[in-house]
């Protein structure tokens, strides 16, 4: 019974996710949610990406968070249109909170839309939020074992970015067998090796996601 019951939430929370892309589809923006533990960079990257591609795409944030508006306020005084939802404790986001900021973004002025998803390495997997793509960040200190601990997380990636690159000289990090291992469980992984604070290794991830742009617009332009 119980079991029967989770199936209807994912399967109601799925046909909503559905309708949120054909949405984002429509108005040709791509959509990337952006998962992590707590404290692993989600922020940072956000950020980055606002720093880096302003000039060349119109961005827009969801930031979803337990509580607060601290990192809606960082992003929104970088002149980034950003809408928070606050879960009031829930521990991810669903498809249904995104339809409601969807509700609030002006979508025909946007060109790439970040969802910065609760801090949390479990549950967020299982939510489809009508994204196209997404984007696992997971930082040195949080340990080279992750992949094996959290596989859902993994398996369900389009691109995993190992963030605070710049640490590795002070942890005991095994980069190789981290990255093998996410390959083994999802061989169309991309991995990039990054630092959002020094800005290293962000090169090659940036010009992924403008590719990732530039094909939505060719498939959905407005
Ligand atoms: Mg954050
Ligand atoms: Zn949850």
């Amino acid at each position: 019974m119980e079991i029967k019951v989770l199936q209807d939430i994912l399967s109601a929370n799925d046909a909503i996710a559905r309708k949120n892309q054909s949405r984002l589809n429509k108005h040709g923006i791509l959509t990337i949610n952006v998962m992590s533990s707590p404290g692993a960079g989600k922020t940072s990257l956000i950020m980055q990406i606002i720093s880096q591609l302003r000039e060349k795409a119109r961005i827009a944030v969801i930031e979803g968070d337990v509580a607060s508006t601290i990192d809606a306020d960082k992003v929104s005084k970088q002149g980034v249109t950003v809408v928070q939802i606050n879960t009031a404790g829930g521990c991810h986001l669903d498809a249904n909170m995104t339809e409601n900021a969807l509700n609030n973004l002006p979508l025909d002025d946007i060109d790439l839309l970040l969802i910065e998803n609760v801090g949390n390495l479990i549950c967020p997997a299982g939510f489809a939020l009508g994204e196209h793509k997404r984007v696992i960040l997971l930082s040195l200190p949080e340990g080279d074992d992750k992949a094996y601990k959290y596989p859902s997380m993994f398996t369900q990636a389009d691109v995993v970015l190992i963030n605070k690159i710049d640490l590795l000289p002070f942890l005991e990090f095994d980069i190789a067998s981290f990255s093998n291992a996410i390959s083994g469980l999802n061989p169309e992984v991309k991995i990039f090796q990054v630092s959002c604070k020094t800005g290293q290794g962000l090169e090659d991830w940036l010009s992924w996601l403008q590719e990732q742009i530039k094909e939505m617009k060719s498939h959905h332009g407005s």
